[in-house]
């Protein structure tokens, strides 16, 4: 069956690329009914890091890309790796190196004054004996002839030539294990199938092919993904503003919004932008991802949050939007109906982020206005029919949208004025800006007792 994995090595955020392939592998896994796995590649101490553990496991949590397996750990394999490495010098596979850095340093210089690809010439092959005070690296031993084919999802069959691959080292002189040892081993182990991962590691696939064939084994089917760049047509980085999953959580967007726009980068069906992930699951085939790179447009994924703002069950908004609340120290037990809420502004916001902070003052008490507002909209002449609405609203029965719509107008015409002209100075008193939901509905979800007593507040 079909396994896949995601595997981020821990030195940083989730970043959206990261992410990207993250959600192409768990879409193969998810289509073909198989297993989507999740390794931490973790072997380099220095750089890896719990906090980036859990963001990776927090931006994982909330797009929703659960795993079916792990997270596995590789600091917790190293036995493993060294039981590999001991199996492939055994089988002739691989080989101990006593050069050190002093020699390869000397002979990489002499090859490139050659105007040579600098390489490791190979001469521990057949060294017969240890050498006194050098702790010796493991190499692999690469085949010296023929070629490795790849045939990838992505890019169709790509051919190395092993002449020009030369012997990686499997282990360092410290006995740890690297990279392109590390994957195989588990890619192994895991039963992996499919490897979708960034088309940087492209070069390393012959080289692990290499390994898999030497330890027995066919390697699995590889699909790698360009890379995404920001709109400098450099590969996107934190120069380019946000590009951590957690950073788009925090600025408002919801996860389907970043999946759907993930998924159309590089990837289309027609003329579709939107799409549920069941859709996705169905439709999106790794075999038809574009393979030049793609431009990150955050216009776009903003877009898209709206559609999926507009779009979403108020439920999975209220849930969503609960979080940014919570950031701002708001209880939406202190106020009206969150859900109530949400549906007075799904039409309009574009982010979360918007729609917390327009959510405020149903919940708390604003200080101060803004300024500009309140200079153009609480002025002299509205005084007189907003102390006169005032005492309509503390009259009225029953506090309905439609109720409080029929006294706005009652006033207004008796004034001869346009409902703008009261509802804007309304709208300021009562939320402390010119912005907020149609005033009546505003009115409503504020409730009597505030809007009361923040039209008495502006009155004086
Ligand atoms: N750990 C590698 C990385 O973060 C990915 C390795 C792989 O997918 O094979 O780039």
């Amino acid at each position: 069956t079909v396994c896949t994995r995601f595997a981020p090595s821990p030195t940083g955020y989730l970043h959206v690329g990261g992410a990207r392939t993250a959600l192409f592998s768990w879409l193969y896994a998810r289509k073909h009914g198989g297993r989507f796995i999740l390794r931490m590649e973790d072997t380099d101490r220095e750089r890896s890091s719990v906090e980036s553990v859990n963001a990776i496991l927090e931006g994982m949590t909330w797009l929703g890309l659960e795993y079916d397996e792990g997270p596995f750990y590789q600091t917790d394999r190293f036995s493993r790796y060294r039981e590999i490495v001991e199996q492939l010098l055994a089988s002739g596979h691989a080989y101990l190196c006593y050069c050190t850095r002093e020699e390869l340093e000397a002979r990489r210089a002499e090859q490139i004054a050659r105007k040579e690809k600098p390489r490791y010439d190979g001469r521990c092959r057949e060294r017969q004996s240890p050498r006194e005070g050098v702790s010796p690296v493991v190499r692999f031993k690469n085949p010296l002839e023929g070629q490795v084919v790849i045939r990838d999802l992505v890019r169709g069959t790509v051919v190395f030539q092993n002449s020009e691959l030369d012997d990686l080292i499997l282990a360092r002189a410290d006995g740890t294990p690297t990279y392109n040892l590390t994957v195989v081993v588990d890619d192994m182990d895991m039963g992996i199938t499919h490897v979708i991962r960034g088309d940087d590691h492209l070069n390393n696939t012959p080289r692990q092919s290499n390994i898999f064939y030497a330890l027995g084994k066919e390697p699995p089917v590889y699909g790698h993904v360009p890379m995404i760049l920001g709109p400098d047509r450099q590969r996107l980085s934190k120069r380019h503003g946000a590009v951590s999953v957690v950073s788009y959580r925090e600025a408002g967007y919801l996860p389907e919004a970043l999946l759907n726009y993930l998924v159309r980068l590089g990837w289309s069906h027609g003329d579709q932008e939107v799409f549920s992930v069941d859709e996705m699951i169905t439709l999106f085939d790794i075999t038809d991802v574009n393979q030049s790179a793609s431009i990150f447009n955050p216009e776009k994924l903003l877009w898209l949050n709206q559609q999926y703002i507009k779009k979403s069950e108020p439920a999975h908004i209220v849930h969503h939007l609960s979080w940014h609340l919570g950031r701002l120290g708001i209880d939406p037990a202190e106020g009206p109906d969150l859900t109530a809420v949400v549906q007075a502004q799904q039409e309009r916001a574009k982010t979360l982020v918007e729609m917390a902070h327009n959510s405020v003052p149903f919940y708390r008490d604003f200080d101060g206005y803004e300024e500009t507002a309140a200079k153009k909209h609480l002025n002299a002449s509205v005084l007189q029919p907003l102390q006169e609405l005032r005492d309509l609203l503390e009259k009225v029965q029953s506090w309905k949208a439609s109720v409080l719509h029929e006294i706005l107008l009652e006033t207004v015409e008796k004034y001869g004025l346009k409902l703008g002209k009261l509802a804007q100075p309304l709208r300021v008193a009562v939320m402390g800006r010119p912005i907020s939901p149609p005033i009546d509905v505003t009115l409503e979800l504020i409730g009597r007792e505030r809007t009361l007593s923040r039209i008495d507040q502006a009155l004086t």
